[in-house]
């Protein structure tokens, strides 16, 4: 599944691309993805130029000068730029022409989505009930502290809730929380300011070590000859049970946590 890391690579790869092109044409050959495409799509977008493509969580929004696009790659969706004579393959279901560059959107499981948004997209009823934004400056100890204020839940299945903090998947909750050097068992309404003011950073760099390494989950990494890259290599505690820590030498460990797996350092995270 893509996460925010690769979200995030996609949209800076696009944004260099396509921001200040007019859209030229769209070709639809799924009409119904994780919910069907509004049948007027390619007349509203026809002839509007692209101002920016902003993100939220997981969340593409192409802003025109009256609305946005919203991309989701749900489970298995990428997009990529083509030529426009680049024959369509198997599961490319709708291409947006701009110019002589053309977005295809591929998905082979389906779940992904294209919508059209009038209004503010931040009132969506796919976006108005998402939590922090942890890139964002809006995300700091002081914003976290009152999202996590009274809950018992373990902090570990906190921060993956959406409705916290987005983008937060289950590698990168665990690496964040070595990070911080907080225990992934806690309960999140307890831990102190001062160490949710580690957190946060922990958090941030996480994602940002993982969007510096190309943005791709540990099964996109192992390439065509079936080696494993480099980001999964530099792993502080996911997937390393029984191995030693990088930091200490103590034994990592593996636990189960709302059916994730999580690892963490019996010795740094307490
Ligand atoms: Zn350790």
């Amino acid at each position: 599944m893509p996460e925010l890391p690769e979200v995030e690579v996609t949209r800076l790869g696009l944004a260099a691309q396509l921001v200040g092109r007019p859209v030229s044409g769209m070709a639809v050959r799924t009409p119904t993805l994780r919910y069907p495409l509004p049948p007027e799509l390619g007349s509203t977008l026809s002839g509007r130029r692209l101002s920016t493509i902003a993100r939220r969580g997981k969340y593409l929004l192409f802003e025109f000068d009256d609305g946005h696009l919203l991309i989701h790659l749900g489970m298995t969706g990428s997009l990529q730029l083509v030529a426009p004579d680049s024959p369509p393959r198997k599961h490319d279901h709708v291409d947006i022409a701009f110019g002589a560059k053309v977005l295809r959107f591929h998905d082979p499981r389906r779940f992904g989505a294209l919508l059209w948004i009038a209004g503010d997209p931040a009132e969506h009823p796919l976006l108005a009930h998402l939590g922090l934004e942890p890139l964002s400056h809006g995300f700091s100890a002081d914003a976290l502290a009152t999202a996590l204020a009274g809950r018992r839940t373990a902090v570990k299945p906190a921060i993956m809730d959406a409705s916290i903090v987005v983008g937060v998947g289950n590698i990168y909750a665990s690496e964040s929380l070595h990070r911080a050097g907080i225990d992934p068992r806690t309960p999140a309404g307890r831990i102190s300011r001062q160490r949710l003011a580690r957190l946060v950073p922990a958090i941030k760099a996480t994602l940002r070590a993982a969007i510096r390494a190309g943005g791709s989950s540990v099964r996109d990494y192992v390439g065509s000859d079936g080696r494993v890259g480099n980001f999964q290599l530099r792993h502080r505690v996911y997937g390393r049970a029984d191995e030693p820590c990088r930091t200490c030498g103590a034994i990592i460990r593996m636990l189960r946590q709302g059916n994730r797996s999580t690892y963490y350092c019996p010795r740094c995270q307490h």
